[in-house]
Parts: structure tokens; sequence; C-alpha cells
């Protein structure tokens, strides 16, 4: 039987600190992101969700019209990858700088940062902002709630999550201060390039 786990941090509850605190990271890793895993295990046992990796799930999730429960598969099983995601795409000032294809992509390192910011404030309610490879474009777009490129084929290189969970309480209602401090001090530009090559 396939039973998913809680997938480990590339560091310390406390090692994004001052710009994601200890407190935040032990809700949204070890509370949060533990629950979408529970349900996930409790809805895909005995059916043939089972047997197939966490893409599968969410591909097939996404388009299943016969499991009564596909919705909630597929809004714990995207969570999962998008937490997933976006946890192994931080570490704090670790340095590294802004692929050289995205900025030209953009118009230049700037550009990029203001329009994904931009992008980031403006989410109405729950969701992430994401840079995804479209095609052959690099897209900066927002996604509601669970949603997740690669349930649209698109390749995702980066995510923010701007759930209120994600910053409320580092940040209270100043989200634009958390995506400078996520934009300035924690991505990990590393982890993005190597993103750029799938
Ligand atoms: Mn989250």
């Amino acid at each position: 039987m396939f039973t998913l786990t809680q997938f480990p941090l590339p560091y310390a509850y406390d090692g994004l600190m001052p710009y994601m605190s200890r407190e935040t990271m032990e809700l949204h890793h070890g509370k949060h992101v533990a629950t979408y895993i529970k349900n996930l295990n409790e809805l895909i046992q005995n059916t043939p969700y089972e047997q197939v990796s966490l893409y599968e799930i969410i591909k097939t999730s996404a388009k299943d019209t016969q499991n009564p429960n596909a919705q909630k598969i597929f809004n714990n099983a995207a969570q999962v990858f998008n937490h997933d995601f976006f946890f192994n795409g931080m570490c704090r000032d670790c340095g590294g700088k802004i692929p050289d294809e995205i900025a030209n992509a953009f118009g230049g390192d700037d550009k990029f940062r203001e329009q994904f910011k931009s992008a980031a404030t403006s989410l109405f309610g729950s969701g992430y902002t994401w840079l995804v490879r479209d095609g052959d474009a690099l897209k900066i777009i927002n996604m509601a709630n669970a949603d997740t490129p690669i349930a649209h084929n698109m390749v995702p290189i980066l995510n923010l999550d701007v759930w209120e969970h994600a910053y409320y309480v580092d940040y209270q209602n100043r989200r634009a201060e958390f995506v400078d401090n996520y934009l300035d001090h924690l991505v990990n530009w590393d982890v993005v390039a190597e993103n750029l090559k799938n």
C-alpha cells in the first residue's frame, strides 16, 4: 500500500529566521502539511490511487469524474506537492542569483521581481504565485487554492505560498513585505536553476 509520509526539510524549523519564524514553520510544515498528508492517505485508501505516484494522483484526480472524493483527493495531493516544492525552493540568504534565462525573459532582474511581486500582492484569497514554463514561454501566474501547474501541463519553476497561514504570524496583513523578503532572502536560486532544466 502506498502511504505518503512527511517529506523532510533541507533546513531546521528556525533555519529561515527572521524572514520566516520557527512558529510559522511549526504550524505550516508541522500542522498544515501534515494534515494534507493524513487526509490524502485516508482518501486514497482502497482506491486505485494507492498504486500510483503523487504526480499521477494529481494528474488523474484533476480529471476524475468517477470517484466522489476526486476534488478532495486533488486538493490534498496538490497541496502536498505545492508545499514540498515551496519548502524545497527556499533557504536563508543562500546566495545565488536570478538565472539569466529568467532575467532575459522578463526584461531584467528588477522587472522580474516587479512582476512577481505585483502578481503575489494582487492574488485575491488563497493560492500561489508561480513561475512556470508553458510551452516555450516562462510565465508568472497566480493559481487559486490548491491548483498546481502540473494539472495544466505546465512545468513549475518557482512558487510562493500566499495563503494567510504562510505569513500571517510573521507579517499579519503586510503581504508585500513578505513577498519582498521572500525574493530578497529566501529564494534558493540554485534550485530554481535546476528546475529550469526540467
Ligand atoms: Mn501553505
